[in-house]
């Protein structure tokens, strides 16, 4: 498949280019497109194209599915995790959660990480490469076809740092966002990142307005440089200027993540510091005990911990709340089924 056009990763534009190329008329574009977001696994089955040009599509293009290897389904919550294997063996997972308002997904945005996050359960594994736009999107594909229900609300908050993929990642969201395809709204999209700036910067031009995510985790450098090497690259100060460029820019507010990790990040003065650097902003503060990843020695802050440094967040007027645990029993977060994955096939 190697040389082939893979159909999902293409615009609409770029479909219609190739079209013209091989002398065909441009509005075929439309059907492809379509055809490839409903979820066919096949060029033949896009019965109103001609058979002569379904035969010529084959030879130059291919559909990139991904294949579903493992699902767990929790027996809690009714989270359901997929592990899908892709086209050249490697795995990345994605996890759809049911909430009130909808089907949402987590998706991945590369095979591993080179952020390094020293808590994160993909660090241990290293990178391998960047996911092709239509790899991202399919995720959501085959999930809605697997369940036959519309997902509503997508986040890029599994495998892999978004920003460090940014043009495949940006494709996506204008694939994921067209009318033509899966329709979802830039409201219903969520960002998630550890802090590229510059990559923020680009993103708030791109007339995109997804909800940024930030991985704060800390309240000040000397905390965040220990446990996010990307700190070392891009400070606090200069993350938080960024931030509210992207505010200003698009209107969105934006959601700092905010892991509490025992005796690291989750003492009073933690929670006063970190009040004070987000005054005044647009935001709101997703609080999560942290997962406990193997040999990374970090334990999660006690409930009461937790309650205490919400407290001080919101008597200080800030929109806080304490992440629900969804699928904990089926190791729903944070790369570790691709991990035990992983584990399982090394020995
Ligand atoms: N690279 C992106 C997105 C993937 S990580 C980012 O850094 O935002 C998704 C979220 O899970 C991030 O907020 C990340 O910091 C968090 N995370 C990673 N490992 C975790 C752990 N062990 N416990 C809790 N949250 C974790």
């Amino acid at each position: 498949m190697k040389d082939k056009l893979d159909l999902l990763s293409m615009t609409i534009e770029e479909l219609e280019s190739l079209l013209l190329e091989t002398g065909h008329k441009k509005f075929h574009a439309k059907q492809i497109f379509q055809w490839t977001h409903k979820g066919i696994k096949d060029i033949d089955g896009m019965t109103n194209l001609s058979k002569e040009l379904r035969n010529q599509l084959k030879e130059i293009a291919y559909i990139n599915r991904l294949e579903i290897v493992k699902k767990l389904v929790s027996n809690i919550d009714g989270t359901v995790k997929y592990l899908f294997k892709l086209i050249d063996g490697s795995v990345i997972e994605s996890v759809l959660m049911k909430y009130q308002h909808g089907y949402s997904v987590c998706i991945s945005s590369q095979v591993g990480c080179r952020m390094g996050c020293r808590f994160c359960a993909s660090t241990g594994i290293g990178f391998v490469r960047n996911l092709a736009p239509g790899e991202i999107l399919d995720q959501i594909i085959s999930i809605q076809t697997d369940v036959k229900q519309r997902i509503g609300n997508v986040v890029i908050m599994g495998i892999g740092e978004p920003l460090d993929n940014y043009d495949n990642v940006v494709k996506f969201l204008r694939l994921v966002n067209h009318k033509d395809g899966l329709n979802i709204g830039a409201r219903h999209i969520s960002v998630s990142t550890c802090g590229l700036v510059p990559k923020i910067l680009e993103l708030s031009k791109e007339n995109i307005p997804v909800t940024l995510s930030i991985s704060l985790h800390a309240p000040n450098d000397s905390i965040r440089d220990k446990i996010m090497p990307v700190n070392k690259r891009y400070s606090i100060d200069k993350l938080i200027e960024a931030c509210k460029i992207y505010t200003e820019t698009t209107n969105r507010r934006i959601t700092f993540e905010y892991a509490l990790i025992e005796g690291v990040n989750d003492s009073k003065d933690n929670a006063l510091e970190l009040a004070g650097l987000l005054k005044g902003m647009l935001c709101h503060v997703n609080l999560i005990p942290v997962n406990t990843v193997d040999g990374a020695g970090f334990r999660r802050s006690s409930k009461e911990t937790i309650a205490k440094f919400k407290d001080i967040l919101e008597k200080y007027g800030i929109e806080t709340t304490v992440r629900r645990e969804l699928g904990s029993d089926i190791n729903a977060a944070c790369g570790q089924l691709r991990r035990g994955f992983m584990d399982e096939k090394r020995n």
